[in-house]
């Protein structure tokens, strides 16, 4: 069976992010393969985790994609000061005799935005709204890769590794079956506080979820890596309850003009179009533009935002939110049926290198310094094993995936519960332990079988 189908068959979708199906995006011709094991956010161990302890596995799955991509040029990206990392990098290259090239960058946000890493390496910018393959190269995180080894040994998806840290005794990692309720991740790493919220994810672009109900729900997917556990009167989880009233009230108040949100734009700094203090400069206007081309003229380049947060929760002095301005006006254009126009050659800026963002500095805008240096003390992780679980039947972009099990049904781990529909964008899904169906709804409920 081809890479690709192989991948298809294992319901791999990229590990770290959205949750895009990897097949598609294998089936392609490249210069480049890159593996983003950068980490920008602060605080997260997952992919160092699975540096030091599948290395070797690790050069084995680049090697094997490179291939079939046709990529001769292969990288890991990562920071320099992943010393034992490195370490563990090294020795698993020089003993499969592979060409990989470790990429080292600094302790910037955001280096793992694969925009960034493409244009570190290539020197290229992707197009706006772009993918990295319209530059010749394509981009996988540190999971994905080793998704697609264990998809060889015929494993499908049906684990994560995840680290939870922040107001927790100290930061864990865990091995648990997909579908793993967050509350018992968060018991399992013994937490703090006994009242608190959680971020799915790094604290820049990871959901917050601060009501009990809400927590209840979550469940661990294929594309979670990482759990904060914080108080609910952080100044994260307040941030995130900004309504965008309140964020345009301000913005027509309190800005300054002084460009910091711009300037220290990733992607304006890549040589996107994206000026997001221009945006909060006509936001009190908003209303009135009934012509589209002036709405457009006006706030167009907002649809180039990736919403890194850097503007709102590092770079602007005022505290005013113009990501949320621009995650805001982006619906906007999208509701008046406006296409933006794309620069399809972007140039990198010349102030790049003096405009990222020190992760040690983020972290202690963001109020995170207390946790920020704290690793794991082992490499051993902890395993959970829960009684039930309950396995969603979307866990990437695209269509969900089709329940082929019923309620009384017997399935073992690795067996299909859930079919991508043919021809369309999806991603198969399958049971995590051995164990029955107790319930079908947009989630697969499975109850362990009893030893
Ligand atoms: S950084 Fe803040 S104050 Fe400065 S231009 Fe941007 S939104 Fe306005
Ligand atoms: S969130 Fe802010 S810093 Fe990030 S891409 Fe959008 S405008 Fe730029």
């Amino acid at each position: 069976m081809s890479l690709v189908e192989t991948v298809k068959n294992a319901g791999i979708v990229g590990a770290g992010g959205a949750g895009f199906p990897t097949h598609v995006k294998l089936n392609a011709k490249s210069e480049y393969f890159i593996v983003n094991a950068a980490e920008c956010e602060p605080l997260i161990e997952t992919d160092k985790f699975l540096m030091r302890t599948r290395a070797a596995d690790l050069v084995k799955g680049v090697d094997m994609i490179a291939k079939e991509l046709g990529a001769d040029k292969k990288y890991i990206a990562l920071k320099a000061a992943y010393k034992t990392e490195i370490a563990a990098l090294e020795a698993a290259i020089a003993e499969a005799g592979s060409d990989i090239k470790l990429h080292k960058m600094g302790y910037f946000y955001p280096a793992g935005d694969e925009q960034v890493i493409v244009c570190e390496i290539t020197g290229k910018s992707v197009p706006e709204r772009g993918i990295p393959l319209m530059v010749g190269a394509v981009v996988d995180n540190v999971g994905t890769v080793l998704n697609i080894v264990d998809a060889f040994e015929g494993k499908p998806v049906t684990d994560k590794f995840l680290s939870v840290v922040g107001e927790v005794k100290h930061p864990v990692m865990l091995s648990v079956p997909l579908g793993t309720s967050v509350r018992a991740c968060v018991e399992a790493a013994c937490p703090t506080i006994s009242n608190y919220a959680v971020i799915m994810g790094g604290p820049m672009m990871g959901g917050v979820h601060d009501q009990e109900e809400d927590i209840d729900k979550l469940v661990i997917t294929k594309t979670d890596g990482n759990i904060i556990v914080l108080p609910k009167d952080h100044h994260l989880v307040r941030w995130a309850h900004l309504k965008s009233e309140s964020m345009k009230n301000r913005a027509k108040s309190s800005c300054i003009q002084c460009r910091m949100c711009t300037d220290n734009c990733p992607r304006y700094q890549i040589g996107h179009d994206i000026e997001p203090h221009k945006i909060m400069r006509n936001l009190y206007r908003e209303t009135m533009i009934t012509d589209n081309d002036e709405f457009l003229r006006v706030f167009g380049h907002a649809m180039n935002c990736c919403e890194c947060g850097a503007c709102e929760l590092f770079s602007c002095p005022m505290h005013l939110a113009p990501r949320k301005a621009n995650v805001y006006i982006k619906s906007k254009l999208r509701e008046r049926g406006i296409d933006v126009p794309k620069n399809m050659e972007p140039q990198e800026r010349p102030d790049r290198e003096i405009r990222k963002i020190p992760t040690n500095r983020l972290a202690a805008r963001l109020g995170l310094s207390k946790y920020y240096g704290k690793h794991l003390l082992t490499d051993e992780p902890i395993v959970l094993e829960p009684e039930t679980v309950e396995i969603p039947l979307k866990q990437h972009i695209g269509a969900p995936s089709t329940a082929v099990v019923a309620v009384g049904d017997k399935v073992q781990k690795g067996d299909i519960i859930g079919q991508m529909d043919e021809g369309k964008l999806g991603a198969n899904v399958y049971a995590s332990f051995d164990g029955e169906v107790i319930a079908v709804t947009d989630r697969v409920v499975l109850r362990r079988e009893s030893k």
